[in-house]
């Protein structure tokens, strides 16, 4: 019998799994193949930017990205294209341009060696008893084990949250797609596109080192490929050169916009990152609140095992209140009429001398 098993090795189960104490027995799964080191088959959809909460996060972690993890340039402003109101402007902001895979697989290695792990591993259900939880896992053959606490860690498209949440309105689902083109062109900053047309949500242009990633999230009730052609054909038109396509990634994005559609825990069962629903309405940044629930789920467990499901939740409301902030930033950033003063005002943007 398991004290924990979390499925999901992303910043958020890896984080919860690094911080456990080591008194308890815990499992930690992951559909990825997460200890080797062939070629990534199940790349993580991700832009690969560490805003400043997610920063602010990993400071107080007492983490450090090391520089393998690292890709270039590192930007220090973004450049806003609003084809609704035909304007561009640059806003001063500060990331870490990352390698997605390389900063999970890092996370990954930072797991003590007395959790037990299973990469290459599917958690299919499970079933709730008097005293434990029963789980049903494959990694080729199927298997099933007995756990105290089971903790969906498993990203935006979360088995364990919609096995738990049965009946809960989730949030409304965007389709992302990311596409790697080579590029000999310098992009020392990243571009948010916002364009009705297209989505009501934002596309982005990501410079990582050879590569150009042109992103979009678009509402999954539209055809997206359809969607992402008229995005690269109005890039080409406004002169973006876009070389060849070398690969292609998608996922879903649940687009939390009310806090009712953040579920975190049920039971003996817990959620936290994405899979609670934890993740910016307006821009889509998800890191930081993986990092940060799964070190509150750590604490709560770790400070009163009995008391833990609600201890977690107290200590959650703190990053609703920060997605409530998002929610309403979110208003005004994606109204048409809103964002064109702010835009026209000049407020805190810059000018860039190349342009
Ligand atoms: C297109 C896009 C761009 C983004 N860009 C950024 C960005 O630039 N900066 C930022 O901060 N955030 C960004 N985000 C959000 C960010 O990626 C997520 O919020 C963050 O990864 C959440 O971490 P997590 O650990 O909760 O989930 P994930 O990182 O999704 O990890 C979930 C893990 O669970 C595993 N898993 C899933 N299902 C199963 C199963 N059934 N069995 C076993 N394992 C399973 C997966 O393999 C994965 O390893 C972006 C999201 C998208 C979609």
């Amino acid at each position: 019998m398991y004290d924990i098993v979390i499925i999901g090795s992303g910043p958020a189960g890896a984080t919860l799994a690094r911080m456990l104490d080591n008194k308890y027995k815990i499992l930690i799964v992951d559909k990825r193949n997460l200890n080797e080191n062939k070629e990534y088959k199940r790349e993580k959809c991700c832009g690969g930017l560490i805003a400043p909460d997610a920063q602010k996060m990993l400071a107080h972690l007492g983490l450090g990205i090391p520089k393998q993890v690292l890709t270039g340039p590192q930007m220090f402003s973004v450049k806003s294209i609003d084809f609704d109101n035909k304007m561009e402007k640059h806003y001063q902001r500060h990331y870490i341009n990352i390698d997605r895979e390389k900063f999970d697989r890092w996370l990954v290695s930072l797991i003590p060696e007395t959790v037990n792990t299973d990469y290459g591993c599917q958690f299919i259900s499970y079933k709730e008893k008097d005293d434990y939880i029963e789980v049903k896992l494959r990694n080729k053959e199927e298997y099933v084990i007995k756990t105290k606490i089971l903790v969906g860690a498993d990203g935006a498209i979360s088995k364990v949250r919609k096995q738990t949440f049965k009946n809960s309105k989730f949030p409304e689902s965007y389709i992302s797609i990311q596409k790697w083109y080579k590029t000999n062109v310098d992009m020392p900053y990243y571009t948010s596109i916002f364009d009705k047309e297209i989505t009501d949500f934002y596309s982005w242009i990501i410079q990582k080192d050879e590569y150009m990633l042109i992103g979009s999230a678009i509402p999954s009730k539209y055809n997206a490929n359809e969607k992402y052609d008229i995005l690269l054909n109005k890039l080409k038109k406004c002169g973006y050169d876009i070389g060849e396509e070398y690969k292609k990634t998608g996922t879903l994005i649940m687009r939390t916009r009310k806090l009712n559609q953040i579920n975190v825990v049920k039971g003996k069962v817990a959620l936290i990152g994405e899979a609670a629903g934890l993740i910016s309405s307006s821009s889509a940044e998800g890191i930081s609140y993986a990092l940060k629930s799964g070190a509150m789920l750590a604490h709560s467990i770790n400070k009163n095992n009995k008391n833990w499901s609600s201890n977690y939740r107290k200590n959650v409301k703190k990053i609703k209140f920060n997605i409530l902030l998002k929610n309403i930033k979110a208003l005004i950033m994606y109204n048409k009429f809103l964002r064109c003063l702010i835009m026209k005002s000049r407020i805190l943007s810059m000018k860039i001398k190349s342009e």
